[in-house]
């Protein structure tokens, strides 16, 4: 998200009433973006991360680590140093707004290109972006990389300055107050809008960890349960907070929480279609791989990752489209929250069957229609059609009325609020951006050492999929199966996934050999030849050709159960395995594939066990610390002595080999 239109938000009745309005603008400014750029391509692998932070406080006389809510003045600040540092050439980093007003997000200054030694600039430069915020946040403040924060919401003083939920005019939330929500009216407004909409609050509800000194049945007493200032106060009594879950009734619970993103510049339309669908299924496995949200409200849970939390907490459906009632005043049933897993695979190439798009898909039907008659096919009209099932949430009476050819506001309004694992972003109007496709699932690590592995992985996969025309196409059904698995406790190491059983596109691929690749061709768009070894990473492949004559495989046949390290290091190569061979075709100096090779060394260690994901580190860090009564309760000691752990492995003070490599080096030895 960029700059932030500063404006007047419509309130909800009048939101409502010009949802049709945002939706057939919207539709009208994607056919006028179709129209100049369906034909667009040559575009170069142009991509980027996003490092989401928390700032914390860490009271060494109190010994409380608190969430610092006051970080609009240093984003300001910091966007003035970069103008300083830069002059006029382009800054090295840049910093956006989050939800909470105690985040903090990072880009790369720019985008990266495909050059090997971008690629391996990475981890610098976020840890540059870590030292710069680092450098304007007070001497006892912190920029955590931590999915959730382990006590956002806990009775008594979890935030600097302390404020009391009962002021909680936008959420209403039990727990949290109006000051984590970033002050923007964006926010706020859509923090009110989804529960006006969805006509009570959200309702999040994580199983407990039940530990051997847990209190059963869980009925958590630090639940204001007799609270009586907002309407849906009795919600939680009246059976909105389950026994034995973490009961958690706001927005900032899910959005607060930080992640790692990646998006990639596709070649062109078709291409970016190819690219999002592989990586659905790739987003579950890496959620596990990434696990780092293990504690929530001050309670561990039986839950490692942030997913299905923030899913619930924008959940802005109301009954009739949760199916709990009839429908009378709302138009579909949806069966998933506006934040979850993709819904319908995208891609034109003859490897996406029909069949894999298994689930029910609501999507509005004039829309499609509409997009069908301007001549889109049938998936991506059925895809955009699905997205605007959906109503604006915020709309801002300034900008009601557009241009659309050449504003894209009314569209992204509906396309940036379906948050799910992967998005597919068209060209916005008039720029030299081209089709993109952003990966979502990653959960933010704790080191930028670990942030930059997952970025390198999934950029190098990417590459893969496209030289190699890879298939790892398995019905959605099965990808919502993974995502679900991929949540619980230590799923990398005790959870099976589905996956395909060849994942090439042409013929039977053997284990070790990469026979069943299909053999990479040239590029009639852009000139990138395939058989010379280049220093750079290409996006243009033409997809693999279908074969005269394609085996007809029932798709139930095509995949099975497989352990993370299966996939990941073992059959087929494994996707390692596919990553090395790619590797094979780059021409990088024997440094640089030993620093890959790091990277990769720490994505085949948590796949194959030996290294605990986060989640798995924090939830014994916890078990382990002499104040844990082995009643599930992180007490603020605990918290921050957790805290203070993290902070020292993040400044290479503190070394934990379980998590860690042993040749892991810290920022402050090596760098910055
Ligand atoms: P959002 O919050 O909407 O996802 P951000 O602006 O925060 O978007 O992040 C976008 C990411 O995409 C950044 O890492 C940026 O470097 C990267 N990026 C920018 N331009 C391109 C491009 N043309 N192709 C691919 N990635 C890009
Ligand atoms: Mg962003
Ligand atoms: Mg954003
Ligand atoms: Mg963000
Ligand atoms: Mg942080
Ligand atoms: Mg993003």
């Amino acid at each position: 998200m960029g700059l932030l239109y500063l404006g007047t938000p419509l309130t909800w009745e009048e939101t409502k009433q010009y949802a049709d309005h945002v939706r057939e603008h919207g539709i009208t400014q994607f056919l006028h973006t179709w129209d100049a750029v369906k034909d667009r391509t040559g575009d170069e692998l142009l991509w980027g991360d996003e490092v989401e932070y928390m700032v914390v406080t860490l009271d060494s006389e109190q010994r409380n680590a608190k969430l610092s809510l006051l970080q609009t003045p240093v984003l300001e600040k910091l966007g003035d140093t970069l103008t300083d540092l830069s002059g006029d050439s382009v800054p090295v980093a840049q910093f956006h707004p989050e939800y909470g007003s105690y985040m903090l997000e990072s880009t790369p200054g720019s985008p990266y290109t495909g050059s090997i030694v971008d690629l391996l600039s990475v981890e610098s430069n976020m840890r540059y972006r870590r030292v710069l915020i680092r450098k304007h946040l007070k001497h006892n403040e912190v920029p955590f990389t931590l999915t959730s924060f382990p006590r956002h919401g806990t009775l008594g003083v979890f935030a600097e300055p302390h404020f009391n939920p009962d002021d909680a005019k936008s959420s209403h939330s039990l727990f949290l107050p109006e000051e984590v929500i970033n002050p923007h009216t964006r926010y706020t407004t859509l923090t009110a809008n989804i529960r006006k909409r969805r006509g009570s609050k959200v309702a999040i509800n994580a199983p407990i960890f039940i530990d051997k000194k847990t209190p059963r049945p869980f009925v958590d007493p630090t639940i204001p349960w007799q609270r009586n200032i907002y309407p849906g106060d009795a919600e939680a009594k009246n059976g909105a907070a389950l026994m034995d879950h973490i009961y958690m009734d706001a927005m900032g619970f899910g959005m607060g929480c930080s992640c790692l993103q990646l998006t990639f510049q596709c070649c062109n339309v078709n291409d970016a279609r190819r690219m999002y669908d592989a990586l659905i299924p790739i987003g579950p496995l890496v959620l596990a791989l990434t696990a780092a949200s293990p504690i929530w409200r001050g309670y561990i849970s039986d839950v490692d990752c942030r997913w299905n939390v923030i899913s619930e907490s924008v959940d802005d459906r109301t009954p009739e489209e949760r199916g709990l009632v009839p429908l009378k005043n709302n138009k579909y049933v949806i069966p998933k929250s506006r934040y979850d897993s993709v819904d319908l695979y995208i891609s034109p190439e003859w490897i996406n069957k029909p069949a894999y798009n298994d689930t029910i898909v609501p999507y509005d039907e004039a829309i499609y229609n509409r997009l069908f008659s301007h001549g889109i096919d049938e998936l991506l009209s059925k895809h955009i059609a699905h997205l605007f099932i959906r109503d604006p949430l915020v709309i801002f009476s300034e900008t009601i009325h557009q241009d659309d050819t050449s504003s894209n506001a009314h569209f992204e309004n509906i396309q940036s609020t379906n948050w799910q694992t992967v998005r597919f972003k068209p060209p916005p109007p008039n720029s030299s951006i081209g089709w993109r496709v952003e990966f979502r699932s990653l959960e933010v690590q704790m080191t930028d050492f670990e942030n930059a592995t997952f970025a390198v992985f999934i950029v190098l996969l990417s590459r893969a999929i496209l030289t190699f025309g890879l298939n790892f196409y398995i019905p959605i059904s099965k990808v919502d199966e993974n995502m679900a698995r991929a949540q619980k406790r230590d799923a990398a190491r005790s959870e099976k996934f589905f996956f395909r059983k060849n994942v090439f596109a042409v013929g039977q691929g053997t284990p070790d050999q990469l026979s069943g690749a299909s053999t990479p061709t040239d590029c009639s768009d852009c000139g990138s030849r395939s058989q010379s070894k280049s220093r750079k990473l290409r996006n243009c492949f033409p997809p693999p050709a279908r074969p005269a004559t394609v085996e007809d495989v029932l798709v139930e046949d095509e995949y099975e159960e497989m352990t993370v390290r299966e996939i990941f290091c073992g059959k087929f190569s494994g996707l390692l395995g596919l990553v090395d061979a790619y590797l094979e075709t780059l021409e990088a100096t024997p440094h640089e594939r030993q620093q890959i090779d790091k990277y990769l060394n720490l994505i085949r260690r948590r796949a194959d066990g030996t290294l605990q994901t986060p989640a798995t580190w924090m939830r014994n860090f916890v078990r382990s610390h002499p104040a844990y009564k082995f009643d599930s309760v992180v007490n603020p000691e605990i918290n921050y002595d957790l805290l203070k752990a993290v902070d020292d492995i993040e400044r290479g003070i503190l070394h934990v080999p379980e998590l860690l490599p042993e040749d892991y080096n810290s920022p402050h030895v090596n760098g910055f």
